[in-house]
């Protein structure tokens, strides 16, 4: 049996995958974090449970919603149509979206199914030689030789694990990322601005949006979350966590009028929030001489939907081959 190795437990990893073992393949997926997920991870954040990473997923194309739809059935994802609102108070249309049941990480959790999984596994090497191509951890341990390895790491970290394939490493070089601060809290009780409110973005320039955690379909206490903006997240990348923590807070608390209750909080640094190629040439990139290959959102389109159609992309061309 061909024995797949996967670096990376985010939506394209685990996707990929799902669609490699139910074609019969062997896969065992590299996380260097503790749980999967990737950018669609969730964390504890006292008694419950939030989404540190995106906090819902949404669809442009049919191909990725009949998808997720299906997800739904299963029993998997939950719809959400959060009542959104402006900044400055207008209320905004807003889809259907999805979310993970309990967590958003159930998605990927529930994807990458019995296949092995290795966390906390960070892949410092992938190499190609005449047993196959060969992975070491950071530390230089070799974790052994596979049919093909498929990098879905974000494109800073995959510039090093592509070195074999230069044109690859150059793609994921090119590509550009934003990086974002996260905030989390946990509170006695919701601002009065954020009463009746699921999400509110659009028209401030420093926080990209808040989302009222606790009001998703199926989740407990009283959760925000803010994102802070790509400028804003810049010029504060080397702050502290407490620093951020603060400046955050403080924002927050001038737009909302009020002070906020808290009872938990924390703050998480996103350095590859999002990516985009300056031109979209490919979907997914596969080498057929060296069985190196890279999927994620830094290829193709951006977001959960880039991710999406890329892992399936590779996936088609992997089992075409
Ligand atoms: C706060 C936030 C909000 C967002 N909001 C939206 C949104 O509204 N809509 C949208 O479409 N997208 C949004 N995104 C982007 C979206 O989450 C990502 O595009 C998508 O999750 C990327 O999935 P992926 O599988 O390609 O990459 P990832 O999820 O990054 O998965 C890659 C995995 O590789 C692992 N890894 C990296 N290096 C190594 C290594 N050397 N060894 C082993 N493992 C490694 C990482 O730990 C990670 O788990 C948001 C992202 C964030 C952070």
């Amino acid at each position: 049996m061909q024995k797949i190795a996967i670096i990376g437990a985010g939506l394209a990893g685990a996707l990929l995958s799902d669609r490699l073992t139910d074609a019969g393949l062997d896969v065992t997926l590299f996380e260097k974090s503790r749980g999967t997920g990737g950018r669609l991870a969730s964390a504890r954040l006292g008694e419950f449970s939030a989404d540190l990473g995106a906090p819902a997923i949404d669809a442009q194309g049919q191909v990725f919603r009949s998808w997720l739809a299906l997800q739904q059935q299963k029993g998997i994802l939950d719809a959400w149509q959060p009542r959104t609102v402006g900044f400055n108070g207008e209320v905004r249309e807003s889809d259907w979206k999805w979310i993970g049941k309990g967590r958003n990480s159930s998605l990927t959790r529930a994807l990458i199914g019995s296949a092995k999984l290795e966390t906390e596994k960070r892949i410092g090497v992938v190499w190609p030689d005449r047993e196959g191509v060969m992975l070491r951890d950071d530390e230089g341990g070799v974790l052994g030789h596979f049919d093909a390895v498929i990098c879905t790491a974000p494109a800073p970290q995959s510039v090093r694990l592509l070195e074999a394939v230069p044109r690859f490493a150059h793609i994921a070089e090119e590509s550009i990322t934003d990086p974002s601060w996260v905030y989390l809290a946990s509170l006695e009780r919701l601002p009065g601005k954020l009463e009746g409110v699921d999400v509110v973005e659009s028209g401030h320039l420093r926080i990209a949006r808040i989302s009222v955690e606790s009001n998703k379909p199926g989740r407990e206490g009283c959760v925000i979350k803010v994102e802070m903006d790509r400028d804003w997240s810049e010029a504060n990348i080397d702050l502290s966590k407490e620093q951020v923590q603060e400046r955050i807070r403080c924002l927050l608390e001038r737009w909302l009028q009020e002070q906020l209750s808290v009872i938990t909080e924390r703050t998480h640094r996103w350095l590859y929030n999002c990516s985009y190629q300056p031109v979209q040439e490919y979907l997914s990139l596969w080498d057929v001489d060296t069985r190196i290959g890279a999927c994620g959102d830094w290829i193709g389109p951006a977001g959960l939907e880039g991710s999406f159609l890329s892992a399936q992309d590779l996936a088609d061309q992997l089992l075409k081959s």
